[in-house]
């Protein structure tokens, strides 16, 4: 770089070279010492404010029998899985609290990652997002099924940390001890079986892809995301300390467990344990070997030790589904027209007429919703512009009516 007149000076504070102790040479002008160290200075108090005004400061470590408390009030039912989820997130975050406290390094907890088997719209989701808000801990959901392996067309592996990172807010330490939901793991089977298949996209490829970051590694994370962005600089993420959840309806699995314990309890002496099964409900005798013939490798399975399940929603769950927990559907209602300053109720009919409808439509949970909706959608269009509506109630004939009217007929399962 050609020398300005007068002699090189800092780019920043103008100061002649023979003023400084250093002067550092870059491509368009030069830096002093001094300008260094208030750059520095200045670099370091922002990066104290934002980790200081990050959303996840600290881990609000509970003990597992006051986080399944917490998960009662939101979701109902499925006790096995708030418990043994409750005990794993306490176990997982007491290691890493722990570890980051002592540096003990003498006895190593492995972590365990969680896998939950229940038919879709039983709450698992719900289950892994409200526990990590009750432990104020950044989260994020990812669909097994969109991954492939790098260089495919759909989400690399890497794609989910962005989005853990996202939900961080770009704090990397509150992202490095977050957890990570990921749905739909039973339908990522290795293919190999298949001659036609010469390279398998989305299945073994994915899985180890996964392996590597359930075992605790360190990844190199696109921010953005994506491969739009070839030219973004990667940010280092360490997923020791995250905890994965992973969930899968593992479909005909109660068949391979039944199986499996019907096996196991032939042979003498044996016989008591079947008398003692429970012959109505198969799963909630899952075992990490009843995964394998879903076509997950046994590597990914021994990095998910805890297996728990869900229960399918019945008549009874699902009526208090709509109504109980505390931001229930209805509960959602009531507040948006009170917003409205509109004083909402219904008759009870109502809710079983919803409830009766979302098993009709084999919905399940997640039907509530569209169905209520169905319901409501032309009192939320004209509450808030008719100004003497003070009291809104829903009867039975109302409720029928609007369903009658309504394109959720179309949902109806055949
Ligand atoms: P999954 O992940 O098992 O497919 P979700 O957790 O996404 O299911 O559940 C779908 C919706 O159904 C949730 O948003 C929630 O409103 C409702 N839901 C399902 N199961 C329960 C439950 N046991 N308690 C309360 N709400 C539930």
């Amino acid at each position: 770089m050609a020398e300005p007149k007068g002699g090189v000076k800092c780019s920043f504070c103008e100061r002649e070279k023979q003023d400084t102790t250093v002067l550092i040479a870059g491509k368009r002008g030069h830096i002093c010492d001094r300008c260094i160290e208030q750059a520095l200075q200045l670099v370091k108090e922002e990066l104290n404010e934002r980790s200081s005004s990050s959303l996840y400061k600290a881990i609000n470590l509970l003990k597992p029998a006051e986080i399944k408390k917490h998960l009662d009030e939101y979701v109902i039912g499925q006790e096995d899985a708030k418990k043994v989820l409750s005990v794993s997130v306490y176990n997982h975050y007491k290691r890493v609290t722990q570890k980051a406290a002592t540096q003990e390094e003498d006895v190593e907890i492995e972590k365990s990652n969680v896998i939950m088997v229940g038919e879709t719209g039983t709450g698992k989701t719900l289950l892994a997002r409200t526990i990590a808000r009750i432990i104020n801990v950044p989260f994020c959901m990812a669909d097994a099924t969109v991954l492939t392996e790098a260089g495919y067309v759909g989400e690399d592996v890497e794609s989910i940390l962005t989005r853990l990172l996202q939900a961080a807010d770009y704090d990397v330490a509150a992202a490095e001890r977050g957890i990570v939901f990921i749905d739909e793991i039973d339908k990522i089977s290795r293919k190999s079986d298949n001659p036609s298949i010469t390279r398998d996209v989305s299945g073994e490829g994915v899985q180890q892809g996964l392996l590597k970051l359930l075992e605790g590694s360190f990844v190199n994370v696109p921010p953005q995301g994506g491969r739009k962005h070839p030219d973004q600089k990667m940010i280092q993420v360490n997923t020791r300390n995250i905890l994965f959840v992973c969930g899968g309806a593992f479909e005909g699995i109660d068949r391979k467990i039944a199986k499996r314990l019907q096996s196991q309890t032939l042979g003498f002496g044996a016989q008591k344990g079947l008398e003692d099964l429970d012959r109505n409900n198969y799963l909630q005798y899952v075992s990490p070997q009843d995964l394998r013939s879903f076509g997950l490798i046994p590597e990914l399975i021994g990095r998910l030790p805890v297996v728990t399940h869900l229960n399918s929603l019945d008549q009874k769950t699902l009526r208090k589904i709509l109504t109980e927990p505390k931001n229930s559907i209805i509960k959602q209602y009531v507040k948006l027209f009170e917003l409205d300053g509109v004083k909402l109720t219904f008759d009870k009919a109502v809710f079983d007429l919803i409830v009766e409808k979302a098993l009709e439509f084999k919905l399940g949970a997640r039907g509530l919703r569209s169905i209520c909706e169905a319901i409501m959608m032309d009192a939320m269009f004209d509450a808030p512009s008719e100004k003497e509506t003070k009291d809104l109630h829903i009867t039975l004939e109302y409720a029928k009516a609007k369903m009658k009217r309504s394109a959720i007929n179309r949902l109806k399962v055949a």
